[in-house]
């Protein structure tokens, strides 16, 4: 027999034992909120439920299997036949039986954000006429209206007003080109990640039989982090549940971070309406020292919580000022490997931020320390298309037997093919520089290339030397390659930063390919046997817990966004910020610059002057100052 009552407080008790029917545990962080879903499991399982008759939701895959393996653990069961994952492995498993009455066959593909791209691409160009072409959004605003439609379940005049309400006038145009990217995907036999989600509902609502048949199936549905789930899922849910009407939801509405995405914490009080409520109030993930300073920063508008901690450490969180974001970076790296000294593993520290080119200094840092890590998010800064076109130029400018580096940067010059790219690298490579005089060439971004390849021998320093590819041919390639390219500018401005600190472009090479190659020989070594770091945005971050946790850079602009700043969306701020320091168990180090943020960003000047900061929140008497850095 399980001892539920020696395992679970008294509040975790009576939710995970005597709950049925509808059921929401409303709670704070650190409560146990996870652990009671956990334990339900274990004890459906031991009043005679099957695992087949479970269906767990959770928000990440990872999530699903830790919660499995901690629940079989408990349950002595093997759980085998349980339905457990995100929504969108649950909806893709549905689609391969049940697709068919919609016209999907069960081989269906997906498509991932390139592909649907792609396709949408293709849509377009099959409506609008040519001259229409720029007053019409692009391939990727038009997925972004689609996605907003399709998460929220608005009228498409509606996304268009939300996204940009200029868009408004081609609303009929609009139309005929997502009806298009419809028939496209059904073509292909193939659907976007959203559609995973819509198909489902569309067929539980509208075939009574099959929607009987699964839902008979389900004596209970069980889902965390709730107050991040849309209307849509919401819907699914209920469906599912409809008769066994047994569905419990754990949620926290101060956590509701994903807005962007059509998540409503408004489900919280829609289902609270006609659910038994349980409350835990009891916080066994942080130290009393950081509970005083979470109850402290509760996000507004948010149901009121105050939680109780169960131990103390007698550190209080640290508020850190730094010069600026390499001053950062170093103290982290530094921190860090106090901690590894003192025997804190590796495994039990994570950075967060806010977006994850914060990030990028830090990479380096830890590199260039030997600190392994991994990222929970984003593509490493050296691996982004952008940079691995600035750098593909450094390595020709110091070593033109880089072959794979002439491809990849004479790809960027019109006019050259994949031959004639091919015969060029040939020749550079064989023969150095001196072959330009022999190539004649008419491509004017060839000769370009070729006057800034001839040009950069005269320059030293490594950031000098990316600036004028920057400045006098990549800059404005950009504009043509990427949809983003101003945040991708924004990142080489960065990138050649970093690069003039170092004396010459090889010492900068190698110190960025080090980290490369410090990667690729971690490879194939499982997680046990190499400790790692966790870097990751504050988004990715979503129910985790580690003993000690850096928030980087909380400087108006930076964190809060600086597009929550321009558009005053400042509440789901406040939330991710709440998530972000209640990740931590025993030591929390929370770190901004001195003159705010030293990033740039292109005219938002006066803004991020004026913009919030979260430090000003902050109860001076909760947290231990530090001052850190003089730069560089
Ligand atoms: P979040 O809102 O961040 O998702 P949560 O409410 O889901 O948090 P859990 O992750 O379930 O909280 O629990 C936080 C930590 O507290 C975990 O390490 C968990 O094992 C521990 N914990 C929860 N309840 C108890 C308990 N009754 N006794 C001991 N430890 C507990
Ligand atoms: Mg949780």
């Amino acid at each position: 027999m399980i001892d539920f009552k020696a395992e679970l407080d008294e509040e975790q008790y009576e939710a995970v034992v005597n709950s049925k029917g509808k059921t929401l545990v409303i709670a704070g962080p650190g409560s146990g909120k996870t652990r009671v879903i956990t334990y339900k499991i274990a004890h459906l399982i031991s009043s005679g439920v099957k695992p087949s008759e479970i269906l767990l939701v959770t928000f990440t895959k990872a999530a699903a299997k830790e919660m499995l393996q901690r629940a079989k653990l408990v349950s002595r069961s093997t759980l085998e036949g349980i339905t457990a994952g995100t929504f969108h492995h649950i909806c893709n498993s549905f689609l391969r039986k049940y697709g068919t009455i919609i016209g999907l066959k069960p081989n269906f593909t997906i498509l991932d954000s390139e592909d649907a791209k792609d396709v949408m691409e293709s849509a377009r160009s099959q409506i609008i006429p040519k001259s229409e072409s720029k007053t019409v959004p692009n391939a990727k605003q038009l997925l972004i209206i689609n996605s907003y439609m399709n998460n929220t379940l608005c009228s498409l005049r509606e996304a268009i007003a939300k996204y940009n309400p200029r868009y408004l006038e081609q609303e009929k145009l609009i139309e005929q080109i997502l009806i298009k990217y419809q028939q496209e995907k059904m073509q292909q036999n193939s659907v976007d990640y959203d559609d995973l989600l819509i198909n489902t509902l569309q067929i539980l609502s509208t075939n009574k039989a099959i929607r009987l048949k699964e839902s008979s199936r389900y004596k209970w549905i069980l889902v965390d982090e709730f107050q991040d789930t849309n209307i849509v899922q919401f819907q699914i849910v209920n469906l599912l549940s409809e008769v066994h009407k047994n569905l419990m939801v754990v949620g926290d509405d101060a956590q509701s971070i994903y807005s962007f995405r059509g998540a409503r914490f408004e489900n919280v009080l829609d289902f609270q309406k006609e659910a038994k409520i349980f409350k835990i109030q009891t916080n066994y993930r942080s130290s009393q020292e950081i509970v005083n300073l979470i109850n402290e920063m509760l996000p507004k508008n948010s149901i009121h919580k105050t939680l109780r901690a169960t131990r103390s450490t007698g550190v209080k969180p640290f508020l850190v000022q730094v010069f600026d974001h390499y001053d950062e970076a170093d103290f982290v790296a530094n921190e860090i490997l106090n901690y590894n000294k003192q025997g804190v593993s590796l495994n039990d520290i994570a950075v967060l931020y806010r977006a994850h080119s914060h990030s990028l200094e830090l990479q380096l840092e830890l590199s260039k320390h030997g600190i392994p890590f991994k990222l929970y998010s984003g593509l490493r800064f050296t691996e982004t298309a952008h940079v691995k076109d600035c750098l593909a130029f450094l390595k020709v400018s110091v070593n033109y037997e880089e072959k794979i580096s002439w491809i990849r940067l004479l790809k960027l010059a019109k006019g050259i093919g994949k031959i004639k790219s091919n015969n060029i690298s040939e020749k550079l490579t064989s023969k150095g520089l001196d072959a330009f005089n022999e190539i004649k060439e008419k491509s004017s971004d060839f000769n370009k290339i070729k006057e800034i390849i001839l040009k950069s021998q005269e320059i030293k320093n490594p950031g000098e030397r990316i600036k004028i590819f920057f400045e006098k041919f990549y800059e404005e390639k950009m504009e043509e390659i990427f949809d983003d390219a101003r945040d991708r500018k924004e990142d080489i401005v960065r990138l050649i930063e970093m690069a003039s600190f170092y004396e010459t472009p090889e010492n900068f090479l190698s110190d960025i390919l080090v980290s490369e190659n410090y990667e690729i020989a971690q490879e194939g070594k499982s997680d046990k046997e190499t400790e790692k770091v966790t870097l990751t945005t504050v988004h990715q971050a979503k129910g985790l817990e580690w003993k000690v946790v850096f928030i980087l850079s909380v400087n108006p602009g930076d964190f809060p966004h600086i597009m929550s700043l321009r558009d005053g969306a400042l509440d789901e701020e406040e939330r991710l910020f709440y998530v972000a320091i209640t990740r931590a168990k025993d030591f929390l180090y929370i770190i901004y610059s001195a003159g705010g943020s030293s990033r740039i960003f292109y005219g938002n000047d006066y803004i991020i002057k004026r913009g919030k900061s979260f430090i000003d929140d902050i109860p001076f008497h909760l947290v231990e100052h530090l001052e850190y850095g003089v730069g560089k």
